[in-house]
């Protein structure tokens, strides 16, 4: 079974390519099948988001090939749950890491004028997937962790500089790709849909 991954979002298609290659005879991407499209994320929740980006490129295929969609984010606890299924843009768009990342940093502090300091936070993320065969399935993960002052590290996306992941004891921006996929929320996503497949 072919799958097409629903993202454009370069790093996301190579993190869950490298996590599910082994269950597809290929993995492409939207570029591949010549799909170039920006779907509303129109939901209230990870779940609603994932299933409306999958469902949409599973249509626009005609059924034919299995269509696999993630949608993220990261939930600060001080901010209740911000910027949850806002994350990509959350400082406006076009969304704009540099700008969310620096609003996140704004907003905590405006925060911490008042209320004591608390950085805990989590990523969420919730794979869906929807088959040719007429399933709809989904997995989530989340990854916990705390928002840091400064950034560290210079690989990954988004708000990876500023997420100290508790269980690697260093920024995702200062892991390496296949250290951040032994525990990230995506991977753990997948791991729960891989159960389900
Ligand atoms: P989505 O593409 O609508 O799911 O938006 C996901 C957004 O959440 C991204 O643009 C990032 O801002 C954030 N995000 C999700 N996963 C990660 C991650 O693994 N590292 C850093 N930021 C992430």
């Amino acid at each position: 079974m072919i799958a097409v991954l629903a993202s454009n979002n370069t790093h996301k298609l190579e993190e869950i390519r490298a996590l599910l290659s082994d269950k597809f005879e290929r993995v492409c991407s939207l570029a591949d099948v010549n799909i170039h499209t920006d779907i509303d994320e129109t939901g209230v929740t990870f779940e609603e988001n994932a299933f409306i980006k999958a469902n949409t490129i599973f249509d626009m295929l005609g059924g034919k090939y299995a269509v696999i969609a993630d949608d993220s984010g990261l939930c600060v606890d001080a901010l209740n749950g911000a910027p949850g299924v806002y994350s990509a843009r959350y400082a406006g768009e076009p969304c704009d890491d540099g700008k969310n990342n620096r609003l996140l940093l704004q907003n905590l502090h405006e925060r911490e004028k008042v209320f004591p300091k608390n950085r805990r936070a989590y990523f969420a993320s919730v794979v869906a997937a929807v088959l040719p065969d007429g399933r709809k399935l989904c997995g989530e993960g989340r990854v916990y962790g705390e928002v840091l002052d400064e950034y560290r590290g210079s690989g990954g996306f988004g708000y990876d500089p500023l997420f100290f992941c508790d269980e690697l004891g260093k920024t995702f921006a200062e892991a390496s790709m296949e250290e951040k996929n032994t525990v990230s929320h995506r991977a753990r996503a997948i791991a729960a849909l891989r159960e389900k497949l």
